[in-house]
């Protein structure tokens, strides 16, 4: 939560601290509310979002003849409500009857799926589950060669496919393989080839019937770059509709100044942020921790 706070506060806290400057000031007239608006829209908070917060702002930050002694407390208030910090992040990484946990991880080229298919076995083993990873990215010559040096750096085994495979079989071998080992979690890591809705969907649709053949898929992860805006928006919905997303992890949080992008996707797709990278380093990814997060945009 540290580093949360630590890597947060020079890109993300610029928001809240436009914010607080803007609330604080003495006479809070139109102009001003149309900044506080351009400011949570800059940073991706989303249309329908801006104008609930600021509609809440302004009910409670209107007090005949005088101001709200704590504005910042108030902020958080709304903020917090906005992230919603009653959501259920918790991965599901467990299986059932014996069966591993399976983590099918998906969103498209450059999000950093890999990277984070990496980090995730790293806190799993770090916590002392047993975990197979699965390339089944089998359409960028780089993706399994990436996924297996993280294996041998987190010291798991990872089953891969020649370059062209047929995703579908990648995957069920590497849950094969997980079963038969007994090992608590397979993660499962896809091609993000930039389709149509329809292919995407073939194609996740096939992956999964395939893998359920063996073990019930646990946890759907859409990793999505923060940095990406209102791309990443268009991107999440795709995802969405082509496939049954349970949990978001949004990446390279380090790098944006838009943290807005949180309330956006969890409204937009119905499911909870649960992860979020932090930088490329194999230690860089955190649970989402709503009220910490709230704290960084506010500095
Ligand atoms: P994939 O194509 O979706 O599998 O994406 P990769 O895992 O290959 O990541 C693409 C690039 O993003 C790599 O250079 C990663 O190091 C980088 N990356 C991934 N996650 C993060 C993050 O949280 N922060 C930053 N700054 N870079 C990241």
């Amino acid at each position: 939560l540290v580093r949360l706070r630590q890597r947060l506060a020079g890109s993300q806290g610029a928001l809240g601290r436009g914010l607080l400057a803007l609330l604080s000031r003495d006479r809070l007239d139109e102009d001003t509310w149309e900044s506080i608006e351009d400011t949570l829209l800059t940073a991706d908070v989303g249309v329908a979002p801006t104008q609930q917060l600021v509609e809440n702002l302004r009910t409670r930050l209107r007090v005949e003849g005088g101001q709200v002694d704590d504005v910042r407390a108030v902020v958080r208030e709304e903020l917090l409500a906005l992230v919603n910090p009653d959501l259920d992040r918790r991965l599901q990484i467990s299986g059932e009857d014996g069966a591993p946990g399976v983590v099918l991880v998906v969103g498209v080229n450059g999000a950093g799926k890999t990277t984070t298919v990496g980090k995730i076995a790293r806190i799993l083993v770090a916590e002392n589950r047993s975990v197979v990873l699965g390339a089944a990215d089998t359409f960028r010559a780089a993706a399994a060669e990436q996924l297996a040096t993280w294996g041998g750096r987190v010291g798991v085994d990872v089953v891969r496919g020649d370059e062209g495979a047929d995703p579908a079989s990648v995957a069920f071998r590497a849950v094969e393989a997980g079963a038969r080992s007994g090992v608590d979690t397979v993660i499962v890591d896809t091609a993000g080839r930039l389709q149509n809705k329809q292919g995407l969907m073939d194609e996740l649709g096939k992956v999964k019937r395939v893998i359920e053949k063996q073990a019930p898929v646990t946890e759907v992860l859409l990793v999505l770059d923060a940095t990406t805006g209102q791309n990443g928006m268009t991107q999440a919905r795709v995802f969405g509709e082509a496939v049954d997303v349970s949990g978001i992890v949004l990446t390279k949080l380090d790098g944006s100044a838009k943290g807005g992008i949180v309330v956006q996707v969890q409204r937009e797709l119905g499911v909870p942020v649960k992860l979020v990278g932090l930088g490329e380093g194999a230690d860089d990814l955190a649970p989402f921790d709503a009220g910490a997060f709230v704290d960084a945009l506010l500095g």
